[in-house]
Order: structure tokens, then C-alpha cells, then sequence
């Protein structure tokens, strides 16, 4: 037993306290409230009210002492069954990490910055951030250790997300450029061997097998630039509102051509959702998943289709930027085969990643679909376990009433682009961001306000450069309406188009906005949002009556 004295030791910041209560429960031993506030009590008050777990243990692994916020960390009911628990066992993800970290710190005075993996009581896994330091007696033996403890799990999922969208974007650049220049290679060498070809005399006519041979390697070659390019290029789609189940539906007779009879192909619905997509890629990305779910079900098996409808919100825009929090259709494709181990999801969207055997994979098939779903402004995840089968999700942004109501299943519409100096004011950070990277991707000159002050301020010092004013109607010091206000008093005539969160109809019934004004509903799609500017901007405020006008 290491713990030769029960009394007393040295506690934090040197101070004495008990080794064996709790901090949680110190009813009993509390002097009396009418003595004045002992140091004892502020140092308690202290530890019970911290944020972080903050707790003595012993060397053999039992808790000697734990604050609340250390009990609420683990998910037990009291601190007293907390005190019953074995550490490495109970605690630890891995009991055998516990006892490496007693022999790497028993010899240190104090250590900082450790991450460990702990579970709650109910299994849940937490990562926790350990710092502290080893108690000694006066032999110099640790008696116990006085930790503090910082439940990190949503900070290191974050992290990993970030890690993992940074890891997709270098690569994507370095596909990027290479994709690029082999494209031109091969159809340099594709367009000569064709020419060589056709004009190649009866006489040499044993080359020819040599040279088809050669036609057959640079076609494979460009098939493969293509899916590279499909995976890191920007803007190369068409999209339009696309009728998804319809299109589902439709492509279904070929995936059951794709997989054996042993397979079902199953769709779970036929609902018509309208999304904003192009309807080649989605068709690809299904073809790419059929095939990825055949390979995994080498005995038969089933897969499944289906859509819902869904809101995707912030969360994502740290690690997703170019997702906007809003409505989407999401496509589920799920098998009932081999599933992936976690090495193999965490790498599955890395181009030329495969685990399957030399010539019967390129590893490019989930590289393609992420950057297809990319270039929607979309998202893609991947769920699965080993033997437990696949599901692969996709969110596709929704098409907005009035783009729905045009429906071309093939819909190819270049959208409008401009080179005009557009000043946006809007008080949400990320959706700023967004509005930035989206007209300047559309050639516009942006300049950024947080709040309708900033905004005016803005307009102000860039006089005669504004082409136009997007302004959120709701923001704090100065709304939209506000701004506008200000701007026709002094007689600017710069055209303003509003955008709100709210309908509006709501908004003109509460901030009575002028009807002439242009108003974009938020979350507004990137197709509708760069037609009205344009609208706007050529001089053409209100082409149809808005559905939801007075
Ligand atoms: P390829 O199919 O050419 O190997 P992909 O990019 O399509 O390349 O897939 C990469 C890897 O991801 C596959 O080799 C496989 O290990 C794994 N994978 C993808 N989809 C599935 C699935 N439905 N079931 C099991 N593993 C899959
Ligand atoms: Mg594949």
C-alpha cells in the first residue's frame, strides 16, 4: 500500500487538505456557516465550482478524491461511486496505458499536456487532457498524484475533421496540377497516334496492332485524368434543379446491370426531391458506388437507395467551408458487405487508395465522388464497420421554390458571372465568408461589413466604386432597412438588395421593407443568389412576382 498516511499531504497550490473525502460531498465536515470563510472553504469553493475534473489518485489506480465536474466528466452519480471505481480498468480505454504513464511520470516532478483516452461510465469514449504531478513523502516516494483533467473530445474530433479536409485540399491541389499537365500530354499523344494511325500504309501494317495498343494506354490514361480532374477541379459542372429520386429511379435498371443477380437492388423511395445538381455527375456517383458495394458483397447481398430530406447547420462550416448551413436532400447508399475497417475509412477518399487486388481497383472511385459532392457544395460520409456493411451518405444542396418550379432534368445552365464591386454587410461570420468566396468566384469585386455602421462607414470610403449594397436585414448598431434609409437620404442611388433568415413576408410585416427592394431568402442557394445580382444589377429589379409576395 502506497498510501502510508490518510491525514493529511500538500494539496494544490500547496494548501493541506484531506486525501481520502471528496470534494463533492463536504456537507459534513463544513465548519459552521456563521465561522468566518476559512481558507479551507475558499480553496473548496474553488475546486468544487472548476470547470475541468480535478482529482487525487493512487499510484495502485483508485481515486482518492474528485471534484464534481470530475464526476459529471465520467458520467457516474456521486463522487462516492466514483471513489469505488479501478482506474485502469473502469477509466482508461486501455488499462495498459495507464500503467505506461505511471512509468514514464513516477520519476518526474510534474507533467503537462498529456491526451489519453478515457470512457464514462456508460462507455461512451472521452478524450481527456491530463496535467498534474506526482506526490512524494519525505522518503521521496510518490504517494499519490494531483491531477487536473479537461474532457477534449469535441475539440479533437474537430481537430481530426480539420486535419482530414486539410489533408483532401493539399491533395487536391497537387491532383490538381498534375492532372492538369498530364491531360495535355495525353492528348497530344492521343490526337498523333490517331493521326498516325489513319494515315499509316498498307505497307506497315504490322504497326498497326502497335499502335492501337498504344491508342487503347492513352485512353485508359485520359479515363483516369478525367476522375482526377473530376476530384480537384473547381466549376466544371452543370447544375441545375434536378428531380433526384427521378433521377434514382431512372439510373436504377443500370446498377442492376452493374451488380450480379445475387445482389437486390432496393429503393427505399421514389419521392420527388428537387435538388441543385448536375445530373451526369450524380449519375456517376451512383454508378461508383454500386460499383464499390458489387465488389464488397462477393456473396450477394442488398443495396439500397433511399433520400430524405435534411437541415445542415454551422457545425460544418469549419471543416466543411464550403457547405452553407441550409436545406439538403440527402442520398443514403448502403450495402450489406464486407464493410471497412478504420484505416481503411479514414483513407478511403485518397485518391489511388485501394485494397483491392493490382488491376481490379484505381482507388479513384470515392476520390471522384468526394469532389463531385465538393463541387456541389455539398457533403459526403462514410459509415462502416467490418462485416456490418457500408452506408455511404451524400447531401446535396435543395433546389428554392422558384428554380424547382423550372425542373429540366438535364437542366445545363451556365450561371451568370460580373466584374462589378458589390459591398456586403452581414453579421454572421461564416455566411459572410461564404457570400465573399461565392462572388468572387463569380468574378465580383467584394468588400465586407459586419454590421450596417461598418457598412455605411465602407460606403463611404470607397464613394463612387459600390456598384451595389447586399445588406442582412437583422444585424446589430444598424439593420438592412437602416442602411437603406440612410444611403436614399443621402441620395445614393446604388442598388441595395436585402437578405434575411426570416420570410419575407414576415419581414415586411414587421420591418414594413419597401416592396421595391430586392430580397434574397436566406439559406438562398448559389444559383439564385448570382441570377438576382445579376438581375439587379442590369437593371431589372423584379422579373416575376416572388412566391411569397404580398
Ligand atoms: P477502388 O474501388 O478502385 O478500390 P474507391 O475509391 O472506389 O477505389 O474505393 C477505395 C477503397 O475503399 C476500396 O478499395 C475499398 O477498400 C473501400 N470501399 C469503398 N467502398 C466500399 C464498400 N461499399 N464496402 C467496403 N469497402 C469499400
Ligand atoms: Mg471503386
Amino acid at each position: 500500500m502506497v498510501m502510508r498516511r490518510t491525514t493529511a499531504s500538500k494539496g494544490i497550490s500547496g494548501h493541506t487538505v484531506r486525501t481520502t473525502d471528496s470534494w463533492s460531498e463536504p456537507a459534513g465536515r463544513r465548519k459552521p456557516l456563521t465561522a468566518p470563510r476559512s481558507a479551507d472553504d475558499s480553496y473548496r469553493s474553488l475546486i468544487d465550482g472548476a470547470l475541468h475534473g480535478i482529482y487525487r489518485s493512487s499510484v495502485t489506480g483508485k481515486f482518492l478524491t474528485v471534484n464534481p465536474a470530475m464526476v459529471r466528466m465520467l458520467g457516474y452519480g456521486s463522487a462516492q461511486e466514483l471513489l469505488g471505481v479501478d482506474m485502469a480498468h473502469d477509466v482508461y480505454a486501455d488499462a495498459g496505458v495507464r500503467a505506461q504513464l505511471i512509468k514514464q511520470y513516477c520519476g518526474a516532478e510534474r507533467f503537462a499536456g498529456v491526451e489519453v483516452q478515457w470512457k464514462r461510465k456508460d462507455g461512451t469514449p472521452i478524450a481527456v487532457h491530463l496535467s498534474g504531478r506526482a506526490v512524494r513523502n519525505t522518503l521521496g516516494e510518490v504517494e499519490c498524484f494531483e491531477m487536473v483533467a479537461e474532457d477534449v473530445t469535441a475539440r479533437s474530433r474537430l481537430e481530426a475533421q480539420l486535419r482530414q479536409a486539410q489533408k483532401m485540399e493539399a491533395v487536391g491541389q497537387l491532383t490538381a496540377g498534375i492532372a492538369h499537365d498530364l491531360n495535355n500530354i495525353l492528348t497530344v499523344a492521343s490526337v498523333n497516334t490517331d493521326f498516325v494511325l489513319s494515315l499509316l500504309p498498307p505497307e506497315l501494317r504490322q504497326l498497326r496492332g502497335d499502335l492501337e495498343e498504344l491508342q487503347t494506354a492513352v485512353r485508359r490514361g485520359t479515363a483516369m485524368i478525367k476522375k482526377l480532374l473530376a476530384f480537384s477541379r473547381r466549376d466544371v459542372l452543370q447544375l441545375g434543379a434536378l428531380d433526384l429520386g427521378q433521377l434514382i429511379s431512372e439510373t436504377t435498371s443500370m446498377l442492376r446491370r452493374i451488380v450480379p443477380e445475387t445482389v437486390a437492388v432496393e429503393l427505399a423511395s421514389q419521392e420527388s426531391v428537387v435538388v441543385q445538381a448536375d445530373p451526369t455527375a450524380v449519375e456517376q456517383i451512383l454508378l461508383n458506388l454500386a460499383t464499390n458495394a458489387r465488389d464488397a458483397m462477393p456473396n450477394g447481398g442488398v443495396l439500397r437507395i433511399a433520400i430524405q430530406c435534411t437541415v445542415l447547420d454551422e457545425g460544418y462550416h469549419g471543416t466543411h467551408p464550403w457547405v452553407l448551413p441550409g436545406r439538403y436532400a440527402c442520398m443514403t447508399v448502403s450495402d450489406t458487405g464486407t464493410g471497412m475497417d478504420a484505416a481503411t475509412r479514414e483513407r478511403v477518399f485518397e485518391p489511388f487508395f485501394t485494397t483491392k487486388p493490382r488491376g481490379a481497383g484505381s482507388g479513384l472511385g470515392m476520390a471522384m465522388i468526394y469532389g463531385l459532392v465538393k463541387q456541389h457544395g455539398g457533403l459526403v460520409h462514410v459509415y462502416s464497420e467490418p462485416g456490418q456493411g457500408t452506408t455511404v451518405k451524400i447531401y446535396f444542396p435543395l433546389a428554392t421554390h422558384s428554380e424547382a418550379a423550372g425542373v429540366h432534368p438535364e437542366a445545363a445552365r451556365v450561371l451568370p458571372r460580373g466584374t462589378e464591386t458589390i459591398l456586403v454587410a452581414e453579421d454572421e461570420a461564416s455566411i459572410r465568408r461564404a457570400t465573399r468566396r461565392m462572388l468572387e468566384q463569380y468574378g465580383y469585386t467584394v468588400l465586407l461589413a459586419a454590421d450596417g455602421e461598418e457598412a455605411l462607414e465602407l460606403f463611404r470610403a470607397h464613394e463612387g466604386e459600390i456598384d451595389l449594397v447586399i445588406t442582412d436585414l437583422v444585424m446589430p448598431k444598424l439593420g438592412g432597412r437602416q442602411v437603406y434609409d440612410t444611403l436614399r437620404r443621402e441620395e445614393k442611388s446604388v442598388p441595395v438588395v436585402f437578405t434575411s433568415g426570416y420570410s419575407e413576408r414576415d419581414v415586411q410585416g414587421s420591418v414594413h421593407v419597401d416592396p421595391d427592394v430586392p430580397f434574397v431568402h436566406k439559406p438562398w442557394t448559389v444559383a439564385e443568389f448570382v441570377v438576382r445580382i445579376r438581375q439587379v444589377l442590369d437593371g431589372c429589379r423584379r422579373p416575376s412576382p416572388s412566391p411569397l409576395g404580398p
